[in-house]
């Protein structure tokens, strides 16, 4: 017996499920063996919509269907229609599926009188892009924000993650006028109960897999689910871990080693 016996899995993308456009090794394996679990890939990245996710992984020879499929965009899009007033203006900093947030959300785009500045991840963005952002929060536009994650793990390494874009606003805005930012990603509760919800668990049936103390397992924990770190992401092997994981591995075949000796204890599996 272990956390994992009989739990629904909710997994993070980037650092478990892959490296970017890099399947992470042993990643058919893993899937072939949660097939007839619960699961649900829930994760931080809004450069990419459910569809597009799932249409990144056939191109990598895995199917991960968009249904199974979470992503902050998604949670953005409800926090912005909830908070947002009739006369809100926006200024948007992020990829499409953050612009189609906004837009989801019914929240006009106008940079020049934003009320709210919204923040994913753009790869391609220049630092020049951030001026208006910056216009309007001195102004004293609200900050919302996908997540806070510093760092994003990509195929070529670490890149700025949506987390360093608002630590550079923040640079810019008098800390004593600027608001909180309000993050909806993971570690927020907000994200992982719409997946417990989407999967009909509660969260002691479930377990969070995922590379990243502060939002994967910090969050988890929050929660009340069990959680797993792999350290082979964003977390190195010999980090001090707080909080403290209830298990912790090296790789995804390792999980999937787990996973298959939970099963065996359960009896799902003969
Ligand atoms: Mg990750």
């Amino acid at each position: 017996m272990n956390v994992l016996s009989g739990r629904a899995l909710l997994l993070d993308m980037d650092g478990v499920l892959c490296f970017g456009r890099q399947p992470a090794p042993g990643l058919a394996r893993f899937l072939d063996a949660i097939a007839g679990r619960r699961y649900l890939c829930v994760t931080n990245n809004s450069t990419q919509t459910a569809a597009e996710v799932a249409r990144r992984f056939a191109a990598m020879g895995v199917e991960l269907p968009a249904e199974r499929v979470l992503t902050v965009s998604e949670v953005l899009r409800d926090h912005l229609a909830a908070t947002c007033r009739p006369d809100d203006r926006a200024c948007v900093l992020g990829a499409g599926p953050v612009a189609a947030a906004v837009a989801e959300a019914g929240l006009p785009v106008d940079p020049a009188r934003a009320t709210v500045v919204v923040v994913g991840l753009d790869l391609t963005a220049r630092l020049a892009d951030l001026g208006p952002a910056i216009d309007a929060l001195r102004r004293g536009a609200r900050l919302v924000a996908a997540n806070d994650d510093p760092v994003m793990l990509t195929e070529a390494g670490l890149l700025p993650g949506t987390g360093a874009v608002v630590a550079a606003l923040r640079a810019t805005v008098d800390r004593p006028t600027a608001g909180p930012v309000e993050y909806v990603g993971k570690p927020s509760v907000v994200m992982f109960r719409r997946a417990l919800a989407r999967l009909g668990v509660g969260a002691d049936q479930a377990v969070v897999v995922g590379d990243s103390l502060a939002s994967d397992i910090a969050g988890g924990a929050g929660v009340g689910a069990g959680t797993v770190l792999l350290t082979w992401g964003v977390t190195p092997p010999h980090a001090p871990l707080e909080p403290m994981p209830d298990l912790v591995l090296p790789s995804l075949d390792a999980l999937t080693d787990a996973i298959e000796e939970s099963d065996l204890h359960t009896g799902v599996r003969p």
